[in-house]
C-alpha cells in the first residue's frame, strides 16, 4: 500500500483518486484524515463494496506506476550494458562485445485526478473525501452521509434566514421563500435517498424507490404503508400541523405564484376570505420548519436502522 502510494502524487487539494473494483465508481480521499490503524479496509461510497485499500487504485494510477517501473528497468539495463561494453576488451582475445544502442526512453503515463461534485468531511471518523453526486458511504468508517448532508443543508438555510432578517422587505421575502424551497428540496433529496437505500426492507421495494417528500402528508402515509414508520411521532401534533401548513404555502409558491386558492383553504382550514391574497411566510416559520424537519429526518433514519 505505502509502497505504491510513495510513487503517486495527490491533486492540488490533497486528494488521491480511488476506483471501486466492483462498480468502477471513482472517488477521492485524503489519506491520513480518517480512521487510524493498519490494514483498514476501504468502502466504496457508491455501492458499499468493502475491500483492501490495495484493490482501489485507479487504472491511471496503475498505468503510471507500470510505466515508472518499465522506465526504471530500462535505465538499469542500459547501465549494465554500458558497463559491459566498456569492460570488454575485443583486442585481447577474450571477452565479449555487445553493442548496446539506447532505444527511445519508456514514456511515463501521466494523469490528473478528476474534479468531483461533493466534498465531505465525515462527521463520524473525520475522513475527507469527494464523490460524484451528493450521497454516499464514508470510504473509511462506512457510515452513510445522508443525515450529515441534510444537517449541513439546514445549517446553510439558517444562515440564509439570518441574512433575510437583516435585509430590505423585498429581498427579505425572496430569501425566506428561497429558504423554504431549499428546506423542502433538502428533506425531499434526503428522504428519497434513504427510502431507496432501504427499499429492499420495505413492503413494496418498487414503490419505495420513488417516494416524494415534497408533499409531507403524502410521504407520511407512504412511509407508514411501506416501512411501518410514522414520522409524526418525531414531533408534537401542533408542530406537525404547522409543518403541514408551511408545505401547503410552499406548494402555492411553487405552482400558484404564491396566491391563495380554494385547495389551500380546504387543506389548511384557514378563512376563505384569504382567497386571492398572496401567502405570507415569516422567517420564524421557516426556522421552526427546519427544526421539525431535523427531528423527522433523524427519527426516520433511526427507525429505518431498527428494521431487522
Ligand atoms: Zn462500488
Ligand atoms: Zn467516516
Amino acid at each position: 500500500m505505502n509502497e505504491i502510494l510513495g510513487h503517486l502524487k495527490s491533486d492540488e487539494e490533497g486528494f488521491f483518486g480511488r476506483e471501486c473494483p466492483q462498480c468502477e465508481g471513482y472517488f477521492k480521499i485524503q489519506f491520513g484524515t480518517g480512521l487510524k490503524g493498519e490494514n483498514l479496509p476501504c468502502s466504496c461510497p457508491y455501492c458499499g463494496h468493502k475491500g483492501s485499500q490495495d484493490t482501489f487504485w485507479t487504472k491511471d494510477q496503475l498505468k503510471h506506476i507500470n510505466s515508472q517501473v518499465l522506465r526504471h528497468i530500462q535505465n538499469e539495463f542500459s547501465k549494465v550494458f554500458k558497463k559491459t561494453t566498456t569492460r570488454s576488451r575485443p583486442n585481447s582475445g577474450f571477452g565479449i562485445t555487445i553493442k548496446y544502442k539506447a532505444g527511445r526512453p519508456q514514456p511515463i503515463h501521466y494523469y490528473r485526478e478528476k474534479k468531483l461534485q461533493e466534498e465531505v468531511i465525515c462527521d463520524k471518523c473525520t475522513l475527507r473525501y469527494a464523490i460524484y453526486g451528493t450521497f454516499g458511504y464514508c470510504p473509511d468508517c462506512g457510515v452513510h452521509n445522508s443525515l450529515q448532508i441534510l444537517k449541513t443543508n439546514f445549517t446553510i438555510i439558517e444562515k440564509i434566514l439570518m441574512v433575510a432578517e437583516s435585509s430590505d422587505q423585498a429581498i427579505k421575502d425572496k430569501l425566506i421563500e428561497n429558504g423554504l424551497e431549499d428546506a423542502v428540496s433538502a428533506i425531499d433529496g434526503y428522504g428519497r435517498e434513504l427510502s431507496k437505500l432501504f427499499a429492499p426492507k420495505s413492503s413494496n421495494p418498487v414503490k419505495a424507490q420513488n417516494i416524494s417528500f415534497q408533499n409531507i402528508e403524502g410521504a407520511q402515509t407512504n412511509l407508514v404503508t411501506l416501512f411501518s414508520i410514522d414520522i409524526t411521532q418525531a414531533i408534537s401534533t401542533i408542530e406537525w400541523n404547522d409543518l403541514k401548513k408551511l408545505f401547503q404555502k410552499r406548494h402555492l409558491l411553487a405552482h400558484k405564484m404564491g396566491v391563495i386558492d380554494q385547495s389551500y383553504i380546504s387543506a389548511t382550514g384557514e378563512s376563505p376570505g384569504l382567497i386571492g391574497r398572496k401567502v405570507e411566510i415569516s422567517s420564524q416559520e421557516v426556522r421552526d420548519a427546519v427544526k421539525y424537519l431535523v427531528s423527522i429526518g433523524q427519527y426516520f433514519y433511526d427507525q429505518l436502522h431498527l428494521i431487522p
